[in-house]
């Protein structure tokens, strides 16, 4: 089997009202796919959320040509050859998703090929990964134990909620999401990024007298020392990692022992093979894994199947807030029920892209996307 050529799939939606948190008012998501096209037919399937036109010219201009003719199922001979032709620009950010992307869908074909699922390649043995209810964000306290409660209905029995308000009301938040959901399901809450070291030391301590599953990226990536000060005093577990890339980038948090969980996303620090290496270093460190996703089923279900093969991986996230990418992309749509996420038994990543949806959320120019807030990334001053 040889690589014919790569296609990429920029697919965006507008949200009618859209969401607040702490970075603003979401208002559009977008996601980019990479299909690796093969001379036997088979196609193989990635993810890469990062600038959708970057992902588009990196895998276009510079990595199409030096992939096409190459054996698929060679991966990791392959992320090498990525990885050194993109450095120069690369090592994190849109580059190493881009790797990443190709990456995933070259895993697939490998699978595919070998007539086994992922999970299995990677040496899993369990049909379902543990995940959790990625939502609840910036709302009344009221209204966020509404929306757990109906996530605990939908068969989650892990929830994540943003924080960031600063004072009482993050801890009105959290006693209404603890409250609703009850002792025996998890609540974990995300920092956004919005703490100084004293906030974070005070509100962690008040997260650990709530039984917080994990308190995630109260500082910005780049703050390493404040994650080790924090990990010193009285908090949940922290977890960050997906703004982080590669295992050098993996390997800084690491060592310094910022981290009780490290969070790879398959679909933005550099694909599965990159992930696993992270996840490898996280075992010798005594660390647990458990991905950061939030753009389309196809990362989910790339990151399920690392996380289901790993003996330390605890969970996946699963956006509830209403995403087409990950309510329509898949003709099987991801199942979570009583907490577990099915995964397939069939060969590759198991995962076939439904057509409709594709040709309804397509935009044609990755180049120029439309101005608005999606989430991670903002387009246009306005929507600062
Ligand atoms: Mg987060």
């Amino acid at each position: 089997m040889r690589i014919d050529h790569l296609e990429t799939i920029t697919l965006r939606f507008e949200y009618a009202d859209g969401f607040r948190y702490a970075g603003g008012q979401c208002t559009a998501r977008v996601t980019s796919l990479v299909l690796v096209h093969t001379d036997s037919g088979q196609v193989g399937i990635g993810a890469a959320y990062s600038h959708p036109g970057l992902v588009h010219l990196i895998v276009q201009e510079q990595l199409a040509p030096l992939l096409v003719g190459e054996d698929p199922t060679e991966v990791e001979s392959l992320w090498q050859k990525m990885y050194r032709i993109t450095r120069w620009y690369g090592r994190k950010g849109a580059a190493m998703t881009a790797i990443g992307a190709i990456d995933t869908a070259c895993w697939d074909l490998r699978g595919k090929s070998l007539g086994q699922p992922v999970w299995e390649l990677l040496g899993g043995q369990r049909l379902t990964c543990p995940a959790y209810a990625s939502a609840l964000l910036w709302k009344e306290p009221a209204a966020l134990a509404e929306e757990a409660s109906k996530l605990i209905e939908r068969g989650f029995r892990r929830v994540k909620m943003r924080l960031g308000y600063g004072g009482d009301r993050d801890r009105a938040s959290v006693r209404a999401v603890r409250d609703a959901i009850g002792p025996n399901c998890d609540v974990m809450c995300d920092g956004s990024m919005r703490y100084s070291l004293e906030d974070a030391a005070s509100l962690g301590e008040f997260l650990a007298e709530q039984n917080v599953f994990w308190f995630e990226e109260p500082f910005e990536p780049e703050d390493i020392d404040s994650y080790v000060a924090l990990s010193s005093r009285v908090t949940p577990p922290l977890a960050a990692g997906e703004n982080e890339f590669g295992l050098q980038g993996f390997r800084e948090l690491i060592r310094a022992g910022a981290l009780d969980i490290v969070q790879p996303d398959v679909s933005r620090c550099g694909g599965i093979t990159e992930a696993k290496r992270v996840a490898d270093l996280a075992l010798t460190a005594g660390l647990r894994v458990a991905p950061h996703t939030w753009s389309d089923a196809v990362a989910v279900t790339a990151n399920a199947h690392l996380v289901a093969s790993l003996p330390h991986g605890i969970t996946v996230e699963v956006d509830q807030t209403g995403n087409p990418f990950i309510e329509e992309l898949l003709v099987e749509p991801l199942v979570v029920h009583d907490g577990l996420l099915s995964l397939s038994n069939a060969p590759g990543l198991g995962i076939e892209l439904n057509p409709a949806t594709l040709q309804r959320y397509r935009l044609e120019d990755p180049l120029h996307l439309p101005d608005g807030s999606y989430s991670d990334m903002i387009f246009g001053k306005s929507f600062l």
